[in-house]
């Protein structure tokens, strides 16, 4: 099964670390965005989801809508998470970079003790993840995983998001049932070997949670409903095929519906609940959020990391 896992996780590795090589001060956040799913694309996989671009106190679920002005300023903390698949099988991956970050000491940069903080911030994120990552093997409990990230974090006087997780994935699905908790709590559920688990800790300075925002930019297949709009039901056929179960960019359809009445068509689509809207996530008290995240596979003594 590992074998089916090594593309998409190679596609990932390589293409994170492109796209970080990418950023800096005014490149267009939808450049960032198209160039991490068209590379998918050049190596031989396709987006699992929208490549998610979040900055700052943007913790999660933005993606550029069409047209997007917004630019990456100096001194942004942006979250990159990516995801491949192939013939449906999912690598999922995110890092986070501070812009200008590999500028620190030239004198256009923000004050030092400010960039200290933001590595930091990055840093600790890794460290949760290296720390949960070098724990698990077939057999250990959900709540090792929480005490571990939350420990990790507290330990720099920091917090995690409470309410985000980590997730197992199947074939074809993104979340396939486990949480794979950040904080600690109660959870004797045992993973095992051949679990496909995404490792995600978020770390921050503010609360530790994180609100809806009002953009909704990212959807997924829900289920069929009756629908009265011919346009709607060629939509909801057109996302079926591209994207089966998995999330999709409303700038994707956009582009390549070719019937009339879009909005029309894709509102009938929410309101009738055939789709599901991901919200754009921001942290509660407006702080910044860092995030690191592989996807590894469990093993009987200790885990296979497919994006490394
Ligand atoms: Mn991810
Ligand atoms: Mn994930």
């Amino acid at each position: 099964m590992i074998e089916m896992y090594e593309k998409p996780g190679k596609i990932v590795s390589k293409v994170r670390g492109m796209a970080v090589n990418k950023v800096k001060e005014n490149l267009k956040v939808c450049d960032l965005v198209e160039f991490v799913e068209e590379e998918i694309k050049k190596l031989g996989g396709e987006p699992a989801f929208p490549c998610n671009i979040s900055i700052n106190e943007v913790t999660a679920h933005y993606t550029s809508p069409l047209n997007d002005e917004s630019l990456l300023n100096l001194g942004d903390l942006v979250k990159i998470d990516l995801g491949a698949q192939v013939d449906g099988y999912i690598a999922d991956s995110a890092v986070t970079v501070l812009v200008g970050g590999d500028k620190v000491g030239s004198d256009d940069l923000l004050p030092e003790v400010e960039v200290e903080f933001q590595f930091k911030l990055i840093e600790t994120a890794q460290k949760a993840l290296e720390n949960v990552i070098s724990v698990i093997k077939d057999g250990v409990e959900l709540e090792k995983i929480g005490n571990i990230v939350e420990d990790t974090v507290n330990a720099e006087n920091l917090n995690p998001v409470s309410n985000l997780t980590g997730h197992s994935m199947d074939r074809w699905i993104l979340h396939s049932g486990l949480s794979i908790p950040n904080v600690k709590g109660e959870n004797k559920h045992k993973i095992r070997e051949g679990d496909v688990l995404a490792i995600e800790p978020f770390v921050t300075n503010g609360v530790g949670r994180v609100t809806d925002m009002k953009e909704v930019y990212i959807f997924r297949f829900l289920r069929d409903r009756p629908l009265r709009m011919v346009q709607a039901r060629k939509l909801l056929d057109i996302i079926k095929q591209n994207y089966h179960n998995l999330p999709f960019a409303e700038r994707w359809v956009q582009k390549s519906f070719k019937g009339h009445q879009f909005n029309l068509a894709m509102n009938q689509l929410i309101s009738s609940r055939a789709l599901y809207p991901y919200h754009a996530l921001k942290e509660k008290s407006d702080a910044r959020v860092a995030q690191a995240e592989h996807t590894v596979i469990v093993e009987p003594d200790g885990c296979h990391i497919i994006t490394e």
